[in-house]
C-alpha cells in the first residue's frame, strides 16, 4: 500500500543526561544518537518499515543536515525523489535532552528560508496512492495535496499540533485528524477538540502519551512497555495509522495498530518493523501486559 506524506524533515540530536536539572554549567551525557526527526519524515520511515511504500514530499536546505536527513530517509527505503532542496535554506534541527526517568525536552530549530510552497507537490504524486498524511508545518503546500487527494477519494490523515488558522483550514480538508494532548489542552480539552473536528466533517482522535488515545467512541489504552525514548512516538503513531487505513482497516483497528507501533518506538527509540509490531499485537491487548 502506498502512502504519500507531506511534512517536515528534521535532523535530531538526542542526548541522555546523567543528572537533571543540571547542577552546574556542565552535565555529563550518557548516550548520544543522531537520527531522523520531524513528524512527516519519521512517519514516512515508519510506513516503509511497516511494509508500506512511502513517498515523502517536503523541503530541506542545501546543507549537511539536509543531506543527512535525505540519507536517513533513503536508508529506510522512503522515496525522496520529490523532496525539494531549497537553495540557501537551512534544514530544521532539534536538540533533544532525555532525562533520568525518560522525560524529554525538545529544543526545536525550525530551519530558515524553507518557505511553504504548493509548487512542491508535483503532478502525478498521487498516482497509486492509497492514503495521504500531512502535518501542520507546511499547511499551504499540504492543503493543495490534501484537496487533490480528496477529489480522488483518497483518505487524508492530518497530524494536528498547531492552533493556527492555517492548520485548522488544513484539518477541514482532512478525513481523519489526530491531534496531540498539548493542543487539546490549549483549546479546552480532548472532548472540545473532538467535537470541533467532528463538526468540520472529519473523524478525530487525540493522543495522550502513555495513557493512550481517545476518540469519540472511547479510548484505546497504550500498550505497556518499558519506555526508553518516547521521542517520535506520535510521528510513528500517525504513520502507522495512515498505513493501516490504506490497508483497509477501520479507524478503531488502525488506532490499535498505531498504538502498538508507537509502543515499540518508545521501547527501542527506533522505527519499528512489521514483525515487531505484529508480535506485540499477538501477545497483548492494549493496556495489558505481554503474555
Ligand atoms: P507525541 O509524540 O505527538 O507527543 P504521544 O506522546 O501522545 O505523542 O504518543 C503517541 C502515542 O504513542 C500514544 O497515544 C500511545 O499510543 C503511544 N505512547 C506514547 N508514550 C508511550 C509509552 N510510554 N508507552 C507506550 N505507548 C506510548
Amino acid at each position: 500500500m502506498r502512502v504519500v506524506v507531506l511534512g517536515s524533515a528534521v535532523l535530531d540530536h538526542r542526548i541522555w543526561a546523567a543528572d537533571w536539572p543540571p547542577a552546574s554549567g556542565r552535565t555529563r551525557a550518557t548516550a548520544f544518537v543522531e537520527d531522523l526527526g520531524g513528524p512527516g519524515a519519521v512517519a514516512a520511515a515508519a510506513i516503509a518499515r511497516l511494509g508500506g511504500s512511502a513517498l515523502f514530499i517536503g523541503p530541506r536546505g542545501d546543507d549537511a543536515a539536509g543531506m543527512r536527513v535525505a540519507s536517513f530517509l533513503q536508508d529506510h527505503r522512503v522515496e525522496t525523489r520529490y523532496m525539494t532542496v531549497v537553495p540557501a535554506a537551512k534544514t530544521a534541527v532539534s536538540s533533544i535532552v532525555i532525562v533520568p526517568g525518560g522525560e524529554r525536552f525538545i529544543f526545536a530549530y525550525p530551519g530558515e528560508g524553507l518557505g511553504d510552497d504548493p509548487g512542491w507537490v508535483p503532478m502525478g504524486a498521487l498516482d497509486g496512492a492509497d492514503a495521504v498524511l500531512v502535518d501542520s508545518r507546511f499547511p499551504r503546500a499540504a492543503r493543495g495535496l490534501a484537496a487533490a487527494a480528496r477529489a480522488r477519494g483518497i483518505p487524508v490523515v492530518m497530524d494536528l499540533d498547531a492552533d493556527t488558522p492555517e492548520a485548522w483550514a488544513l484539518a477541514r480538508t482532512a478525513t481523519h485528524v489526530i491531534a496531540d494532548e498539548e493542543l487539546a489542552r490549549r483549546i479546552g480539552g480532548a472532548e472540545t477538540l473532538l467535537t470541533r473536528v467532528h463538526a468540520d466533517g472529519a473523524w478525530g482522535g487525540v493522543t495522550l502519551g502513555a495513557v493512550g488515545v481517545v476518540h469519540r467512541g472511547g479510548r484505546v489504552p497504550a500498550f505497556e512497555v518499558a519506555a526508553r525514548d518516547t521521542t517520535g512516538a506520535g510521528d510513528v503513531f500517525h504513520g502507522a495509522f495512515a498505513l493501516a487505513l490504506a490497508e483497509g482497516q477501520n479507524p478503531e483497528e488502525s488506532l490499535v495498530f498505531a498504538s502498538a507501533a508507537a509502543a515499540r518506538r518508545c521501547e527501542t527509540g527506533r522505527v519499528p518493523d512489521r514483525p515487531a509490531v505484529d508480535r506485540l499485537l499477538a501477545a497483548v491487548k492494549p493496556g495489558g501486559k505481554p503474555t
